[in-house]
């Protein structure tokens, strides 16, 4: 439980609360019992008499309806009350499927509550459970279609996945004073027989929702070890997004994929965004250096897109910043992008950080990344991310210098 959820003792005879009431917290009874009572006309109505174990006002918590009866204790009632932002919380983060049933659930069950209400008051059973039902579509047609496209779109993703149209494509980073290949970012694709060349912008949000990216994630690192047994000396990174860290295992099982297949973990960097490194410090922190400790590199990837403060960086193990494309493209027609560029440049190197600039597709970008002494460039001046079959080739061709 957090800290939203406490422990609440009432005395005898108290109202917790009552009907018609906004509600945005739900119980369960520790200790003593009470009753939860509606309104007939001014008479009260005991409906239910609840006890150590039992939980009440809980239709509060999935939506934004008033109380549709009041609770009043019995004896002294000592409760754990949970608080709606607490529940909410946990819902989003819950299966859509399931979230989705739990609100539909508690709908109907707060219609049916109503309809059986207005039946005592003379309204007929049929029609009240009918109008309730038309209500109850109303308010969660939308939200199933969305679902129901949601889990289509996921079920076709973990499709993917198993017939293996999922494939790595690689882009160059090559080194700016010499005009080596230094290696490749490993960068996803889906292959659909179909359709084609599907871009990760239209599944990776998916993948990283339905989960479905921790292991395809897996997967990525273990091609990528196969890749690297067929080209000595190229450096590969890997990206890893946010979900990737919720796994308590991730480092571990990455580790074992490593030294499984991994001809050399110190040719692997693991790239990730500011986001990762602000969203649990410490947590990230600590797997970060157990990361390290596996010989591989640490990169953060769009760097200069999250956080405006910088102070954090040296806390956290890194080895290399990659300066956003957006800055890369705009260096030329505006001075602040060069400027920040510059201070990007100079502070990876105050941080004894290598620095990787993104997006590059001029000469002249290369040549002002260059002048002001940033180490690598990636981006489609040199090449765009091509097939595995294509690297290889590539890589031992390499790529001619500007001069040249
Ligand atoms: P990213 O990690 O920032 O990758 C760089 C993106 O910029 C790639 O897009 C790349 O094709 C594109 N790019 C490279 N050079 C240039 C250039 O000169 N100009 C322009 N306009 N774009 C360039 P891509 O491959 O579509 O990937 C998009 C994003 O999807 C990636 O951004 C990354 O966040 C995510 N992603 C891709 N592959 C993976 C993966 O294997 N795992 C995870 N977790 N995320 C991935
Ligand atoms: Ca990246
Ligand atoms: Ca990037």
């Amino acid at each position: 439980m957090t800290g939203d959820n406490f422990y609440q003792i009432f005395p005898p005879n108290a109202l917790i609360f009552r009907e018609g009431e906004p509600g945005d917290t739900a119980y369960i009874i520790e200790k003593g019992s009470l009753e939860i009572i509606v309104l007939m006309g001014n008479r009260e109505l005991q409906i239910a008499r609840l006890g150590p174990g039992d939980i009440f006002g809980e239709m509060a918590l999935v939506d934004n309806q008033m109380r549709t009866a009041g609770a009043r204790t019995l004896s002294e009632v000592s409760v754990i009350a949970i608080g709606k932002d607490y529940v909410r919380e946990k819902l989003e983060k819950s299966d859509p499927v399931i979230a989705l049933f739990m609100k539909a659930i508690l709908g109907r069950f707060r219609k049916m509550h109503a309809s059986l209400k207005e039946t005592a008051h003379g309204a007929s059973v049929e029609d009240a459970i009918h109008t309730g039902d038309l209500v109850e579509l109303e308010d969660y047609g939308l939200e199933s279609a969305f679902t129901a496209g949601h889990l289509a779109l996921t079920h076709e993703l973990e499709n993917a996945l198993r017939e293996k149209q999922l494939h790595l494509y690689y882009q160059a980073v090559v080194n700016l004073a010499t005009h080596e290949i230094k290696g490749f970012e490993a960068l996803i694709r889906q292959i659909h027989p179909t359709k084609g060349l599907i871009p990760p912008v239209n599944f990776i949000g998916m993948a990283e929702e339905s989960g479905l990216i921790v292991p395809i994630g897996y997967m990525i690192v273990t091609e990528v070890c196969e890749l690297m047994k067929k080209m000595e000396r190229a450096q590969i990174n890997i990206n890893l997004s946010a979900r990737q860290f919720e796994e308590v295992d991730l480092i571990q099982r990455i580790g074992a994929i490593l030294a499984e297949h991994c001809p050399d973990p110190r040719r692997v960097t693991f790239e990730i965004t500011e986001s990762i490194l602000m969203s649990d410090p410490n947590r990230v922190d600590h797997m970060l250096s157990e990361l390290k400790a596996l010989g591989v590199k640490i990169a953060i990837d769009d760097f200069g897109t999250g956080y405006s403060s910088f102070s954090y960086l040296h806390r956290f193990p890194i080895d290399i910043l990659k300066i956003d494309g957006s800055f890369i493209k705009t260096m030329a027609s505006n001075p602040k992008s060069l400027e920040i560029v510059r201070a990007l440049i100079g502070l990876a190197s105050s941080l004894q950080m290598e620095v990787v600039a993104e997006g590059v597709e001029t000469l002249d970008q290369v040549e002002r990344l260059r002048e002001m002494g940033c180490d690598f460039a990636q981006g489609y001046y040199y090449s765009k991310p091509i097939p595995i079959t294509d690297t290889i080739d590539f890589f031992n061709r390499g790529v001619p210098s500007p001069e040249a």
